[in-house]
């Protein structure tokens, strides 16, 4: 019989996750079977109790990272820290370990895919919610001069920032105090997904500035539309990190790591029919 996973989320109908999975279990020559589960707001524990009756990992999207985290009994170190999972395990003795792949997964993308060092560079980060808090123990870890958090809700940006000081130079501030220019600028707000742009300075960027939009779809960002407004050296979009963290949650299940490549390049032909 098949090894069971799934995605679960609300909603979950436009997740990418069972089409990526599905790709690298075909590459890596794994039988699996990868759905994606509808959860009812509040019943998180009754799905993923029922699902791992048979089931041996699961992802998990918004809005149950925090539920997952509890639900977990083991947790890696940067899932601890997250407080905020987005990958399940169940062990041989019937624990359920846990992690968090959405920050390797951004690095991954910035560093191995688009050959841009993150050591040495002056790094904002545009957000303070789960998304961000999962990403920076893997972004202090590959050692940028600093990290500058900026966010709307100030207190957030600061509580995070606080969280994560013992690994790196990091601070939080309200995107009225920006300064200076960085070299690479990560949007891990989610005005994306309304058409906003957040409000950051134009002078926070150079002509050398990579700018990195988490979310992604067809066609470019607003955020990242803004950033090409200003001539910078590169924009890219969330659709690797996607791919990537999806890599690492099936090589943490399998103990195989997918080639990611060619996946990224069909999802986006897909996004982008011609
Ligand atoms: P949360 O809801 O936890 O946090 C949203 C953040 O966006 C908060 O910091 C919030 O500020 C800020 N925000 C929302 N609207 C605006 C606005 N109009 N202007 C400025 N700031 C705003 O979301 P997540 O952290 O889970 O997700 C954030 C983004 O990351 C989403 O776009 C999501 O699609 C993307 N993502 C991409 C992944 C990938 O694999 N590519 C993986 C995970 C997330 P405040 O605190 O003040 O409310």
């Amino acid at each position: 019989m098949s090894d069971l996973y799934a995605v679960m989320g609300n909603p979950i109908n436009h997740s990418k996750s069972p089409q990526i999975h599905s790709a690298f279990a075909e590459q890596t020559g794994q039988d699996l079977i990868y759905s994606a589960i509808l959860v009812p707001l509040e019943k998180f524990k009754d799905e993923a109790d029922s699902f791992f009756r048979n089931g041996r990992g699961l992802n998990v999207t918004v809005p149950f990272k925090e539920d997952a985290w509890q639900y977990a009994d083991t947790y890696s170190s940067r899932a601890l820290r997250a407080g905020a999972v987005n990958t399940l395990i169940k062990k041989e003795n019937g624990l359920i370990h846990a992690d968090n792949t959405d920050g390797v997964g951004l690095v991954r993308d910035i560093t191995r895919n688009h050959l841009c060092s993150i050591d040495g560079k002056r790094v904002l980060v545009l957000g303070a919610g789960g998304a961000v808090r999962g990403i920076l123990e893997p972004l202090l870890e590959e050692k940028p001069t600093e990290v500058v958090v900026a966010n709307r809700t100030v207190s957030k940006a600061e509580a995070l920032a606080q969280d994560f000081a013992n690994i790196g130079k990091i601070s939080g501030c309200g995107f009225d105090k920006i300064d200076g220019q960085f070299d690479l600028v990560i949007n891990g707000t989610s005005a994306s997904l309304g058409g906003e742009l957040p409000p950051i300075p134009d002078t926070a960027v150079h002509l050398e500035t990579v700018c990195y939009d988490m979310m992604y779809g067809a066609g470019l960002t607003v955020f990242n539309q803004w950033a090409q407004s200003l001539n910078v050296a590169a924009t890219i979009d969330g659709l690797g990190m996607l791919v990537e963290q999806a890599a690492e949650s099936f090589s943490i299940w399998r103990g195989i790591s997918p080639d990611s490549k060619a996946v990224i390049a069909n999802i986006r032909a897909s996004l982008n029919p011609s």
